[in-house]
C-alpha cells in the first residue's frame, strides 16, 4: 500500500508494480501530482506551482526514459534577472556582474570569484555542521550577504535561512550547475503522472483517488488503512510519502509510539499564477529583493515551455515562501490576487489592466522541511523500527534539493528495500 499520489508514491507504486508485487496506491485529493499537480485551463493543464527539469536529474530522467517521455523534455537555455529596490537587471555573465549597480565594484568582484569557486572551497569541509549565514558571510562578507544572499536564498526558509546546514546550498549549487539549461515535459506534468498512473495499472496496481487515510495502525507485521467513510484496508508492507506532521496526525497510537521523534518545521508556498497577454522579463528566474513586495520572486514560465501551452498567454508565477500559520498563507485568494496584482505592475509599469488575462493563486503547507544543523545524522530512517511502516518523504531526500528527481531516487531506494528486505517486520536500521 503506498499512502500519497505525488511524484514519490507514483514512482514507488509503478516501480513495485513493475516489480510483480500487488499495489494499491491511495490519494487524499481527487487529482493525482502533489506539489506537481496542474489545474485545467481552457483545453490544457497547467501547474499550480512553476517546475522544470535540470539536466543532472538523473533518476527522473530514467524514469521518464522508462515510460518513453525522454525525447518529450524540450530543453531550453533560459537566463535570470535580478530586481532589487525596484530596478531591473540581467543577471548571467561577467558583463551582468561587473555592471550590478546594487553592488560597489569590489564587491562585485568579490561575488564572481568566489563564486566561482565556491563548490570549490566547500569541498571537504563538514557542510552539515556548518551554518549556512556563516559559510556564505565568511566567503562574500557581509554586504552580499545582507543585500543578495539573506533575501534572495532565505525565501525558501524564512528567519532560518542563516541555520540551515550550508550543505543545502551545496547541494543545490550542484544539481543547478549548468544554470542556463532546463528542461519541459511537452504537454506538461500531467503527461508523466498520466503515464506513471497508466503503468502501474496495466502492471495490475490500483489507483484510487479521493481516498484520504483518515487512521493508520502499523505494528507487529501488519498494517491497517481506514479510509473516510470507514473503509478499512489492510496491508503487507505500507510506504507512507505524506509530509511527517500529517503523518502523525494519522497514525494511531500504536504506531505513533514508534514515529520518528524528529520534528522539523516546513516552510508552505504561496503562488499567484498570472496569465498575461505580454511578455515581462524574458528571464526563467528573476529574484525580488528590496523592492516592497509581498513576493520575492518571479518565475516566467513561458520563457521555458513558451505560449502555446497557456493559449497563447504568457504565464508568469510569483511566489512566496512562508510558514502555513502567517497572516499571507490564511490571507483570502482574490485579496492576495488584488494586492500581488498592484505590486507586479508597480514593478512593471508598463504592464496594463488589461494585460492581465487571469490570475489564479495556490498554495501548498508543507513544501521544505527546515533542516537543522547536524541533520544528516538526525535524518530519520526510513523504517520505522517495530513496524511495517516505510517512510519516503521530503524529510528524507536531504542532503539532495527537494525536486521531483530526489523524490523519484528516494523511491527507488526505499522500494529496493521492500523488494529485497525480510517481509515481517522491515528491520531496524541505522539513521540514513
Ligand atoms: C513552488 C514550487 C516549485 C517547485 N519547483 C520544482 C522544480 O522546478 N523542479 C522539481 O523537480 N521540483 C520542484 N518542486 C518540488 C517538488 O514539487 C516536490 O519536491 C515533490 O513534488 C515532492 O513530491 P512528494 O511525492 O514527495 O510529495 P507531495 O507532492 O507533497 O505528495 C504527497 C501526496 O500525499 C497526499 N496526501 C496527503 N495526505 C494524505 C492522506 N491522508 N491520504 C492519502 N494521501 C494524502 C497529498 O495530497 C499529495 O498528493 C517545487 C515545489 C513547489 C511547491
Amino acid at each position: 500500500m503506498v499512502i500519497g499520489g505525488g511524484i514519490c508514491g507514483l514512482s514507488a507504486a509503478h516501480r513495485l508494480a513493475r516489480r510483480g508485487t500487488r499495489v494499491t496506491l491511495l490519494e487524499a485529493s481527487d487529482r493525482l501530482g502533489g506539489l506537481g499537480t496542474f489545474f485545467p485551463h481552457g483545453d490544457r493543464w497547467v501547474e499550480r506551482f512553476y517546475h522544470c527539469i535540470m539536466p543532472t536529474d538523473a533518476s527522473l530522467l530514467a524514469l521518464l526514459g522508462e515510460l518513453g517521455l525522454r525525447d518529450s523534455v524540450r530543453w531550453r537555455d533560459t537566463t535570470m534577472g535580478m530586481i532589487v529596490d525596484g530596478r531591473r537587471y540581467p543577471f548571467n555573465s561577467a558583463a551582468d556582474l561587473l555592471r550590478f549597480s546594487p553592488l560597489r565594484l569590489p564587491d562585485r568582484v568579490r561575488f564572481g570569484v568566489v563564486s566561482l569557486l565556491l563548490r570549490r572551497l566547500g569541498r571537504g569541509r563538514d557542510l552539515d555542521t556548518l551554518r549556512t549565514e556563516d559559510w556564505l558571510r565568511g566567503l562574500y562578507g557581509d554586504v552580499v550577504w545582507h543585500r543578495l544572499f539573506a533575501p534572495m536564498f532565505g525565501s525558501k526558509f524564512g528567519p532560518a535561512f542563516g541555520d540551515v546546514p550550508a550543505l543545502y546550498l551545496w547541494q543545490r549549487l550542484g544539481r543547478e550547475r549548468n544554470v542556463a539549461t532546463r528542461g519541459y515535459p511537452e504537454g506538461g506534468y500531467k503527461t508523466i503522472v498520466d503515464a506513471l498512473r497508466a503503468s502501474i495499472e496495466e502492471a495490475g496496481g490500483t489507483v484510487r483517488t479521493s481516498a484520504p487515510v483518515r487512521r493508520l495502525h502499523s505494528a507487529d507485521g501488519s498494517a491497517i488503512l481506514t479510509l473516510t467513510g470507514g473503509e478499512v484496508v489492510g496491508a503487507d508492507h505500507v510506504i507512507s510519502t505524506l509530509p511527517l506532521p500529517l503523518l502523525r496526525r494519522i497514525a494511531d497510537d500504536a504506531l505513533a509510539h514508534h514515529l520518528p521523534r524528529t520534528d522539523l518545521p516546513y516552510q508552505g508556498v504561496v503562488t499567484a499564477a498570472f496569465f498575461l497577454r505580454r511578455p515581462l522579463t524574458g528571464h526563467y528566474w528573476t529574484p525580488v529583493l528590496h523592492s516592497g513586495t509581498e513576493f520575492d520572486g518571479v518565475v516566467e514560465m513561458s520563457a521555458l515551455a513558451g505560449t502555446e501551452a497557456y493559449g497563447g498567454h504568457d504565464l508568469v508565477y510569483v511566489m512566496r515562501y512562508t510558514d502555513r500559520d502567517s497572516q499571507l498563507y490564511l490571507d483570502d485568494d482574490a485579496a492576495i490576487a488584488a494586492r500581488w496584482t498592484a505590486q507586479l505592475r508597480g514593478l512593471f509599469p508598463e504592464l496594463s489592466p488589461a494585460d492581465v488575462a487571469e490570475v489564479r493563486v495556490f498554495k501548498a503547507p508543507f513544501v521544505e522541511p527546515v533542516y537543522p544543523l547536524g541533520y544528516l545524522a538526525r535524518r530519520p530512517a526510513v523504517t520505522v523500527d517495530g513496524t511495517n511502516l516505510m517512510l519516503a518523504t521530503t524529510a528524507h531526500v536531504y542532503p539532495e534539493v527537494t525536486s521531483w528527481n530526489s523524490s523519484v531516487a528516494l523511491a527507488e531506494e526505499v522500494t529496493s528495500r521492500i523488494a529485497t528486505g525480510p517481509a515481517h517486520p522491515v528491520a531496524a536500521e541505522p539513521a540514513r
